[in-house]
């Protein structure tokens, strides 16, 4: 073993990254802007495609936020970065392979899963979560066989957050509107034959509790053919949410904008969205197997012992009739072989990024990042500073690491056991085929981009560039 310091020219410290999303490529930013640091860093990317959610999560039409990925492109571009997309961690390379030939790993694998409300009729067809109609418009290729029935005129959704906020949006919005988008072809089309003509959002908690931010709530306003109805009587807030606005800039906006819809009313618009609050499912109810209608109970705030203000029932019950029902109560971690996980917070068990198995043992050059670290909080600009404090942890743990053996150093090992094991990994060069074929089919319909929505599809077209 070379006794050279690690993270220098003569031992190049070899990370790996499991999941470009923006949390990985602002870990890989971080690293490469380290001065005096000599790091050599791979991506291990479950789609051939990158940029996780800024693809597959933001909504299609909120176009410039995902004019991040060219940071994240600037990154990819460095000459320490190496990208392996179309490999499966856990399926094609595993926990000990990856032991083997990097001295540190980051795990940016997100929260791939959604939570459950827990009620009677959650599973009837017509009750999805709504990460999975995301996933769906979004062209996402595990959803995007998926049907949604939307033969019918009323669709709820549950939650008071940003997705919630997206999806009843698209379902709300002109298709005409959406067609100028990069909305997934299957999901337009789909959109067009709807027949869904009113949304109802259902808060748990009060206006003022809400977790979606001003934009989003701004935007339902801008709809076209869109009313935004809202109870006046449900704006009327008990004291304790009315001080709480002082010092919350966010819900004080917010309430304001609500005030002003609740005052203007339907007007007659195609479709309208609904926003009723202080009420919580308590069961699904089907016609066979299908979901015909929701049971909803009222709630009320009680203040709990730190102060927040928590939804209690009150036992008056109302049913509301639906065709569907999206459950937007959050996204879960899920497990990945081979790596710690808490199945209480559904994330991987780490302190400040550091990830440990049970209480106190530390797994030495084992790092997290993003939702996995942290839960399901935040837009895509909080995973900055989350990533650049998990790599000032590997900074300071550099000296203490043993490294792996020097025979394991070889930066062609890892491509030629991908290739032993036949996986037909895709390069950053190879994404770019398909991004240039996809942006070329967008350019000429007048969109950004028409997504590629299927991997053996994606493949092909990969395979074709290679070739020429
Ligand atoms: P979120 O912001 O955590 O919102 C979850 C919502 O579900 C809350 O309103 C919560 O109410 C409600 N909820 C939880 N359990 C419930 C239950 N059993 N019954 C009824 N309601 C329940 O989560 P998200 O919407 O999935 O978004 C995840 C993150 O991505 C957020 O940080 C979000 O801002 C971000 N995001 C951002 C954008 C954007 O910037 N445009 C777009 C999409 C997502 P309580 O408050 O009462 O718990």
């Amino acid at each position: 073993m070379t006794t050279e310091r690690l993270g220098t020219a003569a031992r190049p410290l070899r990370v790996a990254i499991i999941g470009a999303g923006p949390a990985g490529f602002y870990a890989a930013d971080a690293l490469i802007k380290q001065k005096d640091l000599v790091c050599q860093i791979d991506f291990f990317n479950r789609l051939p495609t990158p940029y996780g959610l800024v693809r597959e999560g933001v909504a299609p039409d909120h176009e410039s936020i995902k004019a991040v990925t060219r940071v994240y492109d600037k990154v990819a571009a460095a000459p320490n970065v190496r990208y392996f997309g179309n490999v499966t961690f856990g399926r094609d390379i595993f926990h000990e392979d990856v032991k083997q030939l990097y001295d540190q790993i980051i795990y940016a694998v997100g929260a791939q899963s959604d939570r459950k409300m827990g009620i009677t009729g959650e599973d009837l067809d017509g009750s999805f979560p709504a990460t999975i109609f995301v996933g769906w418009f979004n062209g996402h290729p595990d959803y995007r066989d998926l049907t949604f029935n939307l033969s019918h005129e009323r669709v709820l959704v549950v939650g008071n957050g940003n997705v919630a906020m997206d999806v009843a949006r698209i379902l709300a919005a002109d298709p005409e509107y959406l067609a100028k988008t990069d909305i997934a072809d299957h999901a337009l089309e789909a959109l067009r034959k709807s027949k869904v003509r009113e949304i109802v959002m259902l808060g748990r908690r009060g206006p003022a509790q809400a977790a979606f931010t001003n934009p989003e709530l701004k935007e339902f306003g801008e709809l076209d053919g869109v009313d935004v109805i809202i109870d006046p009587t449900e704006m009327e807030l008990d004291p304790v949410s009315e001080a709480s606005l002082a010092d919350d800039k966010t819900a004080r906006r917010n309430v304001e904008l609500m005030r002003t819809y609740s005052e203007g009313g339907s007007t007659g618009a195609p479709r309208r969205i609904v926003m009723r609050f202080l009420v919580s499912p308590v069961g699904v109810i089907g016609s066979g197997n299908r979901v015909a209608a929701v049971t909803i109970e009222r709630n009320q705030l009680k203040q709990a012992a730190d102060g927040s203000l928590k939804a209690m029932g009150t036992g008056n019950y109302e049913t509301l009739q639906c065709g569907m029902i999206l459950r937007s109560v959050g996204y879960r971690g899920s497990p990945i072989p081979g790596v710690p996980f808490s199945d209480s917070s559904g994330t991987i068990p780490n302190v400040a990024g550091r990830v440990f198995q049970d209480r106190d043992e530390v797994l030495p050059g084992e790092y997290v990042v993003g939702w996995a670290k942290r839960g399901p909080s935040g837009i895509i600009g909080t995973n900055k500073p989350d990533s650049v404090s998990t790599v000032a942890a590997m900074i300071e743990d550099i000296p203490d690491l043993e490294g792996i053996a020097d025979e394991n150093r070889d930066l062609g090992a890892i491509e030629n056991l991908l290739r032993s094991r036949n996986i037909d990994f895709v390069t950053y060069a190879d994404w770019q085929i398909l991004d240039a074929y996809e942006t070329a089919a967008g350019a000429a319909q007048g969109r950004p981009r028409v997504k590629v929505t299927s991997v053996a599809e994606m493949m092909e077209i990969i395979r074709a560039g290679r070739e020429a």
